[in-house]
């Protein structure tokens, strides 16, 4: 099934390059080619053929910009498994077509907070408008998850086995630059629960760890979704309502209700514990990026090189054009790789916004990651 999509096209950006006028060479891995667009099926496949293989009849999750819950009906289409997606209601109401998309493959959506499970409707008593958020979802597709033998639950990003399946993408680049006989000096990657960043940096760290190369790893996140640059590295639950796991993370706490920016899938309040342990030792870097700049960044990408970004790899391109910048103000010929971890065929309401002029940029303010704090189990 992997042959649909992989291996992936690693591309030079040579019309951006010369657009800004930057001797640096900008590589990208385009993951926009896979059945829904994004980096998610590396994942939803194997998570659903295990599944399949152990008897599960049903899976359950939940779905912010779209992406994971369209990966995961993909791979529940193939493995011949129910998928019941909650999808984050704002999300819900303005991607519509994400929703058609998930129940083409065959699987049943459900506006998050919804009335079905415990979590949504504790959500609504208090906050009958509520757009949503990740962790509500998350807490909605557990609980149904947790009431049924033949069900299980998955997520698409943060935990280890995610991170595991998306180094493909890594793998892929490392043989492809070595083919063109090139070597990454910065490597930098969109972070939302660090899946798409940790699959294509994961590999290069193991070269440089080894001692075989020295990039620059850096993670870039939205300004108002800060997770690494600004939360706390502690234990914390994954869920709004903490029916999961305690995970050792950086958060901006469980309960944190995002800013309603465009890159849906950047807006989750924890981090990956994989990431947030090499962040704290120091092997990768963290910047955060508003929302204005990415978009901007969007559209230049998109004229030059022809594919229209997600909004969320707008961080990375963002990233990747500062990094462009800056080689050509120093005169070196650096090379940058990062990953375009999907398409915005999606995401055009985005655009439209950005075009007639109300994005606004937010920045996650520092008092309340200290509020936020007061609701998080403390563990020694
Ligand atoms: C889900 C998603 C993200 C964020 O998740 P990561 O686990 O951080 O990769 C980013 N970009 C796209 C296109 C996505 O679908």
């Amino acid at each position: 099934m992997y042959r649909v999509w992989r291996p992936s096209p690693l591309y030079r950006a040579h019309r951006l390059e010369k657009a800004l006028g930057t001797p640096a060479k900008i590589y990208y891995k385009y993951e926009g080619v896979s059945p829904a667009g994004s980096h998610k099926p590396n994942t939803a496949v194997p998570q659903a053929y295990y599944n399949a293989a152990e008897g599960v009849r049903r899976l359950t999750t939940e779905t912010g910009a779209g992406q994971w819950g369209s990966a995961l009906a993909f791979a529940c289409a193939q493995f011949d498994l129910e998928c019941e997606v909650w999808q984050v209601g704002a999300s819900y109401r303005h991607k519509p077509y994400r929703r058609s998309m998930m129940e083409v493959w065959g699987a049943t959506v459900h506006s998050s907070p919804s009335e079905m499970t415990e979590a949504g409707r504790s959500i609504l008593k208090d906050f009958p408008d509520s757009p949503g958020s990740l962790g509500i979802a998350i807490s909605e597709a557990v609980e149904m998850a947790a009431q049924a033998d033949d069900t299980k639950y998955a997520l698409g990003s943060v935990l280890n086995h995610v991170l595991l399946h998306q180094t493909v993408i890594g793998e892929e680049a490392l043989l492809q630059l070595a083919k063109v006989g090139d070597t990454p000096d910065v490597i930098v990657g969109c972070t939302g629960g660090g899946s798409n960043f940790g699959g294509l940096a994961f590999p290069f760290l193991r070269e440089k760890m080894a001692g075989n190369i020295n990039p620059t790893i850096r993670c870039v996140e939205p300004a108002a979704c800060p997770s690494l640059t600004k939360g706390e590295y502690r234990y914390d639950f994954g869920d709004t309502l903490g029916m999961t796991p305690l995970v050792k993370m950086h958060t901006l706490g469980h309960d944190f209700i995002p800013e309603a920016i465009h890159a849906g899938g950047l807006r989750y309040h924890g981090m990956s514990p994989l990431l947030s342990h090499i962040y704290e030792l120091g092997l990768v870097e963290a910047e955060a990026i508003a929302q204005l700049e990415c978009f901007e960044a969007g559209v230049q990408f998109a004229r030059t090189e022809g594919i229209v970004p997600a909004p969320e790899p707008t961080h990375a391109i963002a990233a990747a054009i500062r990094e462009a910048l800056a080689a050509k103000e120093a005169g070196e010929e650096r090379v940058i790789l990062t990953a375009m971890c999907g398409h915005g065929h999606f995401d055009m309401g985005a655009y439209d916004a950005y075009f007639a002029g109300e994005l606004e940029d937010f920045e996650y303010p520092e008092e309340k990651v200290r509020e936020a704090m007061a609701n998080v189990p403390v563990i020694a």
